[in-house]
């Protein structure tokens, strides 16, 4: 099903990614209706309608299932109860989200596809964790099974006696805990798959990280990455297809010496493919509109001979005068109010050229 220029898309979450997305749909002559449960979420300011309602509000979810042409999300903890009252419109459907958003059910089904994760274990209680820090030794990471995001819902176990502080921590919650991978980088594969099948593949970005946030990606990535990329690509493209899923996702890896290691999926556009606004002929945001809305894949070639993109943080966001003063730099701010620690402001994109 094609839904033309002209339509309406409809996008749960109004963050960043919303915004961005609407960007790139207006474009190519769509209009947006964002749906969110905050006053003045960074979406809604550049996009046609707002609704704002929480994400299991059924009765508002099927009005503004009513008035789009076709649905999506832009963060994957939504209840997919709630979802499944938009049917066929959604894309990508409920299970990319009911997949990505509990890390035991993502391992699992990673595994299933044949594709490699760090040792696991699922823990429920203080004496599971023992166990699994006794089973995999240490150092391990406990991750709540849901909610977590930017390093939130982790704690690091570097001995046994750690177990009791590391569970209170992550609020003792349905969890994973997970060996710590000895990795010489991390990188990500960002796929683009349609209903028919047709895929899209870019470079895979290094991204650096600093406290569970996600501060630069780089592309191209070194070499002793680049030799991983075939196997992890073949990965991500084995789950895009097993989950059936239409649009951008984003699968994460660790670069390690038994090769590429998957550390999660986001069956969503993703912060370390922002690069590809000015980086790549066609950006993530358009080519998540393209899959979703049907229209052909376009060209993921790049547009230089690479790009970084740094994350603003915080109060970077106090740089950008003089970002916006720096030739070739391009900034983009998100329209947020206020500069909290950790929270991510804009971005700012250079071109290799
Ligand atoms: P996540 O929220 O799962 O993406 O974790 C945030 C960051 O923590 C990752 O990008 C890594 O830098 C680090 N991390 C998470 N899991 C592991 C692991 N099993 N071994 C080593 N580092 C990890």
């Amino acid at each position: 099903m094609t839904v033309p220029p002209g339509s309406t898309i409809g996008i749960i979450g109004g963050g960043q990614l919303g915004r961005m997305l609407s960007v790139a749909a207006a474009q190519l002559g769509y209009k947006c209706h964002i749906l969110d449960p905050h006053g003045d979420p960074p979406a809604a300011q550049v996009a046609a309608a707002f609704t704002r309602a929480d994400y299991d509000d059924r009765a508002a979810i099927e009005a503004f299932g009513r008035g789009v042409d076709v649905a999506t999300y832009e963060f994957e903890n939504l209840p997919v109860a709630a979802l499944h009252l938009l049917g066929d419109k959604l894309r990508p459907g409920t299970r990319s989200l009911a997949v990505a958003q509990d890390r035991a059910e993502e391992k699992r089904f990673i595994e299933r596809s044949g594709a490699r994760v760090a040792p696991w274990r699922e823990v429920g209680s203080i004496e599971d964790v023992r166990a699994a820090v006794a089973e995999l030794g240490s150092p391990i990471v406990l991750k709540t099974r849901r909610y977590g995001y930017d390093g939130k819902g982790q704690a690091w176990i570097r001995a046994q006696t750690d177990a009791a502080h590391a569970w209170q921590t992550i609020g003792g919650e349905p969890a994973v805990a997970e060996a710590g991978v000895g990795f010489t980088a991390e990188f990500s594969v960002i796929v683009a798959r349609w209903a028919t099948g047709d895929h899209a593949v870019w470079d895979s970005p290094v991204n650096e990280h600093q406290g569970g946030i996600l501060r630069r990606s780089t592309v191209p990535c070194s070499p002793a990455v680049a030799v991983q990329v075939a196997e992890a690509r073949e990965a991500a493209l084995r789950i895009a297809e097993a989950l059936g899923h239409v649009g951008v996702l984003t699968v994460e890896f660790f670069a390690a010496a038994e090769g590429p290691i998957v550390n999660e999926i986001a069956p969503r556009v993703h912060n370390s493919g922002h690069w590809t606004i000015e980086g790549a002929v066609t950006s993530q945001f358009e080519q998540h509109i393209r899959a979703v809305c049907g229209l052909p894949p376009g060209s993921t070639e790049l547009a230089g001979l690479g790009a970084v993109m740094d994350n603003l943080i915080g109060d970077d966001l106090d740089r950008w005068p003089e970002l916006a003063g720096e030739s070739g730099a391009h900034l983009h701010l998100y329209g947020k109010g206020e500069a909290h620690p950790g929270r991510k402001m804009g971005h700012v994109t250079r071109i290799l050229r």
